[in-house]
């Protein structure tokens, strides 16, 4: 299945439409772009293609629910449809909650490692980024965006790298801001550490698994 290439402000106008409770759902797909007053979810809460604020929706079944939560989920995350069933089925294999080691998996993909540290705008700049061999696991070049990154990896950005005006801007970012808990930024080496698993409070990802467990489930 080829990627979505349309304006991904309407996938988030998509999901803010399809919303029961009204929430607006901004899936930070154009990362930084998307804290400004353009924020298309903050300019029209209608859905793409309608004009006007419609009349209330049908009543959404349960299945829609689980469908919604889990097109939300893959989206903010950038992950096709194929590879994200995959992923499910592989957290479903591990004992344990299978909500919380999928999110964990989504979660440990290198290109979301380098979002969250902040070493890229969004994550489809990291995904192109990580394509483009400008970091290293462990010492080694990797340029593949869905590798899982393990506890104890090192995630440096490759020397060539850090004179690219690109990263000017995304190391400043890097400094400026807090990565969550479950990783280490040390300036100095340009580097990071994943320290442990991200637990399900230090992962701020606004979807509820539980719902896509029970739309895989079915
Ligand atoms: Fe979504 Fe960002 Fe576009 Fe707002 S600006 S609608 S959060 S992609």
């Amino acid at each position: 299945m080829s990627r979505y290439i349309g304006p991904v402000c309407r996938l988030c106008r998509r999901e803010t439409a399809a919303s029961k409770t009204g929430e607006k759902i901004k899936l930070f797909l154009k990362g930084d772009r998307c804290l400004t007053r353009k924020c298309a979810v903050e300019r029209r809460g209608t859905a793409p293609g309608q004009k006007t604020a419609g009349k209330s929706r049908a009543k959404v079944s349960e299945y829609g629910r689980q469908l919604r939560e889990k097109q939300k989920m893959r989206r903010y995350y950038g992950v096709h449809e194929a590879q994200f069933e995959n992923y499910f089925r592989e957290a479903a294999r591990v004992p344990g909650q299978t909500g919380k080691t999928f999110l964990q998996l989504l979660e440990r993909r290198l290109d979301n490692v380098v979002y969250r540290l902040n070493l890229a705008s969004s994550r489809a700049q990291a995904r192109q980024l990580v394509a483009h061999r400008h970091f290293r696991i462990n010492g080694k070049i990797v340029n593949v965006p869905s590798h899982i990154v393990k506890p104890g990896d090192v995630v440096t950005v490759a020397d060539r790298s850090l004179k690219s005006p690109v990263f000017e801007s995304n190391l400043d970012a890097a400094r400026n801001r807090r990565p969550p808990d479950w990783l280490e930024w040390n300036e100095q080496e340009h580097s990071a550490k994943m320290l442990q698993m991200p637990a399900r409070e230090q992962i701020d990802t606004p979807v509820d698994e539980q719902l896509i467990v029970e739309y895989y489930s079915r």
